[in-house]
């Protein structure tokens, strides 16, 4: 593949490691974000910004840039790009690698409620802002009459479908505000990780945190709310990750991704 270039899909920060180790070894790469985030952290490199116009669009860009092989690096809920990249790799022959970080697991003192999707999220607050009204919290404790407090992390594009639980507080935690309808209970605060232990223990502790909401993203950068949530006995609501496409080979680690990537090169 000498100068032929790798499309790595990124917004991750795997991705943004996996294009300086190239970049450093001069493998020539393109990396490519949705443009989701007003302020993104950019990777080394060439950047592209922007869909590509699904998979025909996908398929038309290998082309013209005569790309060697593509690196999905995405995040594991972008499940719409990780197909599009498989349906354009299939078309073209061309080699696909996804670049995933391993999913969160529980451990012993963790105490999650795994749901399929967002949606059943929703569902599963919904019925806990209930039985925490009438006082029969899962939890076990005490919540007569006091209103649910929920941690919402699962991303700004995720909030919409709690809207309509008008009876739940939530803490809402999002990079950029989000643009969708929004629970009437709420409080934003904007940050952008990674997040350490003892600020996690604080913000749940401040709010009286009942219920911790996230997508199981993996890796270390957000993990801390979870060793959190297990110190401090809150339970968690845990989406698991969608399937990925059947095509393709997976690492775990930019450095295997390189490594697969030098392969293609002798
Ligand atoms: P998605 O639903 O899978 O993708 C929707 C559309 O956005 C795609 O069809 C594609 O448009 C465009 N797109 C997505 N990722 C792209 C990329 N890296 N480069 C160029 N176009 C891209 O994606 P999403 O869940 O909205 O995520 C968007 C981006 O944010 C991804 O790059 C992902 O890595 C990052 N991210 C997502 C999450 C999450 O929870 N979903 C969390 C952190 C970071 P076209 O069809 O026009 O090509």
């Amino acid at each position: 593949m000498a100068d032929r270039p790798v499309l790595l899909l990124g917004g991750t920060a795997e991705a943004r490691s996996l294009a300086a180790d190239l970049h450093a070894a001069g493998i020539p790469v393109v990396s490519s974000l949705a443009g989701r985030v007003r302020d993104p952290r950019l990777p080394v490199g060439p950047v592209r910004i922007g869909g590509f116009g699904g998979v025909e669009g996908l398929v038309g860009w290998l082309r013209e840039h005569d790309v060697a092989a593509v690196v999905d690096a995405t995040h594991p809920f972008a499940r719409t790009m990780s197909e599009h990249a498989a349906g354009a790799a299939e078309q073209l022959g061309t080699p696909l690698l996804r670049l995933r970080r391993p999913a969160w697991q529980p451990s012993e003192s963790d105490r999650w409620e795994q749901v399929a999707d967002i949606g059943e999220a929703a569902r599963a607050v919904a019925d806990r802002t209930v039985a925490h009204l009438a006082g029969v919290d899962p939890s076990g404790m005490d919540s007569a009459g006091r209103r649910l407090r929920v941690l919402l992390t699962t991303g700004r594009q995720d909030v919409g479908v709690f809207a309509d639980n008008a009876d739940a507080w939530f803490l809402i935690r999002v990079v950029d505000p989000p643009t969708c309808p929004l629970p009437p209970r709420h409080q934003i605060v904007r940050s952008r990780g990674p997040y350490d232990l003892s600020g996690e223990l604080t913000l749940l502790r401040e709010n009286s945190i009942d219920v911790l909401v996230t997508k199981n993203s993996g890796g270390d950068l957000t993990r801390a709310k979870l060793t959190a949530a297990a110190e401090l006995g809150v339970p968690v609501v845990m989406v698991q990750r969608p399937p990925e496409p059947a095509l393709g080979t997976a690492v775990h680690t930019a450095a295997a991704a390189k490594e697969w990537i030098a392969h293609l090169n002798a």
